[in-house]
């Protein structure tokens, strides 16, 4: 592949490329990056940045890690996709067996997917299904928690913040679900029943006809970067228990150590029967999800109405992105991850106590490796993101929340760096 000069580079960037969450052409700055090392981004201009966002809540080790490096090349070696009707290979089988082994014991049965998005459209459909081959049909809805996000196609979209996910522009295109009002006290707060009480209504009133519920454990991530009390997860796991209703717990943010808990849903102790996982499962390196589901969901298949589950996409199970996976997981095992997501939690909550003086600032608070700077009023990207630019690291707020998860083997220095930046773009707003 040639290289293109870098303004010939954005001028066919803006004439052809549409960006997420963009306009066409994007009326916001976009910045060429070159190459990526460890937790910096080099842009074409030269600048290196510190990621403050770990693309997206999945490069938790960092750039251009010689072991995932490694683990692709070897697996290309052999071969880099096959398709997965009818065969099977060693990345999928073993990267299945350590995600069953990494997750709450109940969760036996792995569906491999391509995106986070998918693997939830997949726990939807298990789930549905699962009600089918039990003589129950008629639970086909499903009931979640306003503020959340599930991914962008459309039975996910159904699920996410109405008001966020602009369910109106989709009206006639989506079912309508089922939203209780999202949990009020915090992470660290003092619980109280009635944060459950619109969840335990919903599931008294309309538990006939719901499949399941699903929700992010814990930590609400694009839907609105809200931290929660776990109790509320433990008593959704009652209440699913008591209504027969199917609980799905949307861990793809949260998973593999982001939150000081290896899966969100461990500071509540509890298990889900289906959990979908992705972003930090390749370690950043490339797309992979997953659906675990229990033996209870899984053996009802056979004797179902179809006798199979109904889905299999064309890349299901990649070998290279399950060798990358297993590789990643491997990495996570060889170092105290949990010591390093404790030691950043602590880093962001000291270095970021002083913005709660600033005028723009509602609300500071973090999880683990999880910071946001909650502001009064929406901030215009356009202005802000060239500021964290020339602050030296990259992040990328949304609305109102500035907002950083960097990778786990950040030092020091660099998250200063992060921290730094946040007071100093916020304090001139
Ligand atoms: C990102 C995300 C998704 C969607 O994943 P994609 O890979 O973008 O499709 C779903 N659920 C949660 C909680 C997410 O953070």
């Amino acid at each position: 592949m040639k290289t293109l000069p870098t303004a010939e580079l954005l001028t066919l960037d803006r004439r052809h490329v549409w960006h997420p969450y963009a306009a066409m052409p994007h009326t916001g700055p976009v910045f060429p990056v070159r190459s990526a090392q460890g937790v910096y981004l080099e842009l074409e201009t030269g600048e290196r940045l510190v990621d403050g966002m770990s693309s997206w809540w999945t490069c938790i080790h960092g750039y251009n890690h010689p072991r995932l490096n490694q683990a692709a090349q070897e697996q290309m070696g052999k071969m880099s996709h096959v398709m997965f009707g009818g065969l099977t290979h060693q990345p999928a089988v073993q990267l299945a067996q350590r995600l069953v082994q990494l997750s709450p014991e109940p969760l036996q049965h792995v569906f491999f997917c391509d995106s986070g998005s998918v693997a939830v459209e997949v726990a939807l459909k298990m789930a549905i299904q699962y009600w089918h081959n039990r003589g129950q049909p008629q639970k086909q809805h499903f009931l979640t928690i306003r503020h959340g996000y599930h991914g962008d196609t459309f039975a996910a979209m159904a699920v996410c913040d109405p008001v966020n996910g602009m369910h109106h522009l989709f009206r006639n295109s989506l079912v309508e679900q089922y939203f209780a009002e999202a949990p009020q006290i915090p992470f660290e707060g003092v619980w109280q029943e009635a944060d459950i009480a619109s969840f335990a209504a919903i599931l008294e009133a309309h538990h006939g006809d719901i499949a399941a519920a699903i929700f992010e454990p814990v930590v609400q991530g694009a839907g609105g970067m809200r931290f929660y009390h776990p109790t509320y997860v433990r008593r959704a796991r009652e209440l699913c228990d008591r209504f027969g209703v199917l609980l799905i717990l949307d861990e793809i943010a949260t998973g593999f150590g982001r939150t000081g808990q290896r899966f969100a849903c461990e500071y509540a102790g509890i298990s889900p029967d289906l959990m979908c996982v992705g972003k930090a499962l390749t370690g950043g390196f490339m797309s992979l999800a997953a659906t675990l589901a229990t033996s209870e969901i899984s053996q009802t298949f056979a004797q179902g109405e179809a006798g199979v589950f109904m889905h299999g996409p064309t890349f299901m199970a990649n070998p290279l992105a399950c060798a990358v996976a297993l590789e990643n997981l491997a990495i996570l095992d060889s170092y105290d991850w949990a010591g390093q997501v404790n030691r950043i939690e602590a880093q962001l909550k000291q270095e970021l106590a002083p913005c709660r003086h600033l005028p723009a600032v509602k609300e500071v608070r973090v999880l683990g490796a999880i910071a946001v700077v909650e502001l009064h009023q929406p901030v215009d990207m356009n202005t802000v993101q060239p500021q964290f630019v020339e602050q030296g690291v990259w992040l990328r707020p949304f609305g109102r929340l500035v907002y950083t998860m960097p990778p786990y083997i950040i030092e020091s220095e660099p998250l200063s760096r992060i921290t730094k930046a946040i007071f100093a773009v916020v304090s001139r707003l």
